[in-house]
């Protein structure tokens, strides 16, 4: 049987919601997303995209990395490839009103058989490569078509100690729940307040004149190392930093303590050709 988003977009009055409306794309992807959704009652969107759609199951638990814990997953209406990165905020009253968080993201291999053969056995073998989930999994048809088990597999990835709730950021934009009702853009600002969220939002912006030097972020010494889902971590590498400053063509550059250094590499001029901006300053 094809499959078809005639139910996904009954549901839905796409003159209230910003949901997508999509149409069937068989380009022939095979991404996963995991939505996080709070509607009515809390539950997590699982989405593997076959057959030019993504077919869709809700699962109240959300999925797990823990072999020991099979997740209810009720399979419902397949949804437009397009939904693949929604993460916003369903008008109350409308189908599913509530906050979407995009939970995880990536890619999923089938084991075996095709998509049609897997969803009419009611067995889906694959393994996922997301950001949080990884390894192997099945989801199996138990008594309706509505009723499937979502099932971790014993592999390297497995891990019997996973807890979903220490992971409430977005994967798409590092957001919070209540940052992403607020409609923060989803900006890094190196002027956060701890704990306050690593996001401003843009839509308050005011133009101002192009500034004429800056003090770069600088790496602090820490007593500890740490690891924290809202921070991004990079390897130091050696060398020299620079700021160039790039405003209708012209470049002027910096150094870190904002001796200006345009005399030292004029080969950089080249640099404004590479950026599509009137205006931009590169931290490099
Ligand atoms: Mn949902």
């Amino acid at each position: 049987m094809p499959r078809s988003l005639a139910e996904y977009q009954r549901k839905r009055d796409f003159s209230k919601t910003s949901e997508p409306k999509g149409v069937p794309d068989p380009s022939g992807g095979n991404r996963f997303v995991v939505q996080k959704h709070w509607a009515t009652r809390l539950h997590y969107d699982f989405r593997l995209e076959m057959e030019g759609v993504l077919v869709s199951w809700a699962i109240p638990k959300g999925p797990t990395l823990n072999p020991a814990e099979r997740r209810l997953a009720a399979h419902v209406e397949d949804h437009p490839v397009g939904y693949y990165d929604f993460e916003g905020t369903i008008p109350k009253g409308e189908y599913g009103g509530g906050t979407v968080m995009v939970w995880d993201w990536g890619t999923f291999k089938l084991e075996e058989s095709t998509p049609a053969e897997s969803m009419r056995r009611g067995e889906v073998k694959f393994s996922l490569s997301g950001v949080r989930l990884k390894g192997r999994y099945a989801l199996v048809r138990t008594r309706s078509d509505k009723d499937w088990l979502l099932i971790k597999k014993k592999d390297e990835a497995a891990d019997p100690t996973f807890a979903i709730e220490t992971f409430d950021t977005s994967v798409k934009t590092g957001r919070t729940k209540e940052e992403i009702e607020q409609g923060k853009d989803a900006v890094w600002s190196s002027r956060r307040e701890e704990g306050a969220g690593g996001l401003i939002n843009l839509a308050n912006a005011e133009n101002g004149p192009m500034p004429k030097t800056l003090d770069p972020m600088k790496a602090q010494l820490g007593d500890q190392a740490f690891d924290n889902d809202r921070w991004l971590f990079e390897v130091k590498w050696d060398g020299v930093r620079l700021i160039a400053f790039i405003d209708e063509g012209k470049v002027l550059m910096q150094s870190r303590a904002g001796r200006s250094v345009d005399a030292e590499y004029p080969q950089l001029q080249a640099i404004s050709r590479f950026v599509n901006a009137k205006q931009a300053i590169i931290d490099g």
